[in-house]
């Protein structure tokens, strides 16, 4: 296979026709077919979308899906979309507690008390981080571990710590319930 000229560049693009477009070489560089990216194999060429290529794939779990070039050679593509259905099943799966979604409140408790500890661009860090208040090395190194030492949430409460001026650990850590109205 030779060469293909060199792709268009973004303006020149922008200022071609439809017709203009069609006729523009494909950007095949290398013919995929045959080729395994993660669980797709290449079957075989399907035509074009726009300046992009579209090739016919099977996935190892067997179903058939069309991807383009650009989304299998940089790897963003990498199943027929059964991959992410098991991340996501498997997400679920956790024990009470310990699934890491948004429906979570612990979850959303932790990942709100590490960015005030170390997001310093979080409105919040004034108060924590940039006074030097940390999460404990046990915390910060797995959510789990928080779900283990707090959970489960006592729903309604904060939570908070003791002695506020030491950091988010175990021993310091509560939780409190809202101040009566
Ligand atoms: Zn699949």
């Amino acid at each position: 296979m030779t060469n293909p000229p060199p792709p268009p560049s973004a303006l020149e693009l922008f200022y071609m026709t439809e017709d203009q477009l069609e006729e523009l070489p494909l950007p095949r560089y290398h013919d995929l077919t045959g080729q395994v990216f993660s669980r797709l194999t290449v079957l075989s060429y399907e035509g074009r979308a726009s300046h992009d290529s579209i090739w016919l794939c099977r996935c190892s779990c067997g179903k058939e899906k069309k991807v383009r070039y650009s989304g299998l050679t940089r790897g963003s593509t990498t199943s027929c979309g059964c991959y992410r259905a098991e991340v996501h099943a498997k997400r679920r799966e956790r024990p009470e507690g310990h699934q890491r979604t948004n429906k979570n409140p612990l979850c959303r408790i932790y990942y709100s008390m590490l960015t005030r500890c170390y997001n310093e661009r979080n409105p919040s860090y004034r108060n924590y981080g940039a006074k030097g208040v940390e999460v404990c090395q046990r915390w910060r190194d797995s959510f789990d571990a928080f779900v283990d030492d707090m959970g489960p949430y006592p729903a309604g409460t904060r939570l908070a710590r003791l002695n506020p001026s030491i950091d988010f650990t175990p021993d310091n850590c509560f939780w409190r319930n809202p101040p009566i109205p």
